[in-house]
């Protein structure tokens, strides 16, 4: 006999990152698809964590995150957003911005709940949703500029709305809001009790002089929000899966409920790392500029092709259509590359509960210059 357990998530299979980055070191394809920087990150980041392990910084951390780490960010985000959060009762530190976007959820989330959100969505977000036992309710971003409908969100929003989740700048779009997407959102929550989640973790990679309009400055909206955020994609150390999420008191104590229970505290060598490093604002303040030179980088080396780039202004990715060359589903046209050009992208319906698919594939373009370099040249050959 063997042994039989309930799905809790029957039509979830393995992510796209994990199969297209298996699929481009099975073909030893260049991989653009799942996002993370192939250049080192800073070596007096290294060396401070290092420090902290020689020290003996080696057992738990305070179960809401490092003291002097907290206070850090309440200084950063003081200077960035001209917010005064409380270290002590409205930050905790997280493994990973995905992981403060599924506590958040598991915190507010009960049977039945509903769930806006905006696909493309980033693909933890509606199994987070049902795993909780919530519905979760697209609203689509209008293609080919991915802005927001706000009257067809109004119109989705029901007794039964919990929340409302947002992304910027988004992924995988590269869109980023507008003052005017934030007076709508203010006229969404207005007289209601939904919550804001608000995933930021591309928050300083943001191009062409855009401000990021983090929830952070909008003390109204603050107050009815998880606002979460990734050191992974500020200090280009995906691997080390360290975030953090800033909330109101009353919001955070909730929060704090259900990750103490869950990895209940974080790396500490790497938080008394943070906190140190977190000083130099230059590295954070300049990584605008680095990032949209590889975008632009990337956009002139693919003229030689026939992609076509949407508008990008923010985040790791550029998206291109391809529908001037095929008609081939994103997925197919996706492995085609990976398979024959020798390139790996990610196809952008994967970013649909319903598989829509505009002929768009996603590129990540946080890379050396020599791995984009490649990857053009193989593309440019490839067409022909
Ligand atoms: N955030 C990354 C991306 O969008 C991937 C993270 C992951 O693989 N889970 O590519």
């Amino acid at each position: 006999m063997s042994i039989f357990i309930h799905s809790k998530l029957p039509n979830v299979g393995t992510t796209v990152f994990t199969k297209m980055s298996a699929l481009a070191q099975q073909y030893e394809a260049i991989n653009l698809g799942q996002g993370f920087p192939d250049f080192m990150m800073s070596e007096s980041l290294i060396a401070l964590t290092n420090q902290a392990m020689q020290k003996g910084y080696n057992q738990y951390a305070h179960m809401c995150g490092l003291p002097l780490l907290r206070e850090r960010i309440a200084e950063k985000i003081s200077f960035l957003y001209q917010q005064v959060v409380n270290p002590e009762t409205d930050i905790t530190i997280t493994p990973g911005g995905t992981y403060a976007i599924y506590t958040a959820f598991t915190t507010l989330l009960s049977p039945g709940d509903e769930v806006i959100l905006f696909e493309p969505a980033y693909d933890s977000y509606v199994p987070n949703i049902e795993i909780n036992g919530a519905k979760a309710i697209p609203v689509h971003l209008s293609f080919p500029d991915y802005s927001i409908n706000w009257q067809e969100v109004q119109q989705k929003v029901t007794p039964k709305t919990k929340a409302i989740i947002i992304n910027t700048p988004h992924n995988p779009t590269g869109r980023v809001f507008t003052q005017e997407d934030i007076e709508q959102l203010r006229k969404v929550v207005a007289n209601t009790n939904i919550i804001i989640i608000s995933d930021e973790v591309y928050e300083h990679l943001i191009f062409d002089n855009k401000e990021h309009l983090s929830i952070l400055r909008y003390p109204d909206l603050l107050e009815r929000a998880f606002v979460c955020f990734s050191f992974g994609k500020v200090y280009h150390c995906t691997g080390w899966k360290m975030g953090y999420c800033v909330a109101s008191p009353s919001l955070m104590k909730e929060f704090r409920k259900v990750h103490q229970f869950n990895s209940f505290s974080c790396n500490t060598p790497v938080q008394y790392a943070l906190a140190e490093y977190l000083q130099d604002r230059s590295s954070y303040l300049q990584l605008g500029n680095q990032i949209q030179q590889k975008r632009d980088y990337l956009k002139q080396l693919l003229q030689s092709t026939p992609l076509i780039p949407l508008q990008s202004s923010g985040s790791y990715f550029q998206l291109y259509s391809y529908a001037n060359i095929s008609n081939e589903s994103e997925t197919y046209f996706a492995i085609r590359l990976t398979k024959e050009a020798g390139v790996t992208t990610i196809p952008v319906s994967a970013f649909y509960s319903n598989s829509i698919d505009n002929k768009v594939i996603r590129f990540c373009f946080a890379k050396q210059e020599s791995t984009l370099e490649e990857a053009a040249k193989r593309l440019a050959n490839y067409f022909g």
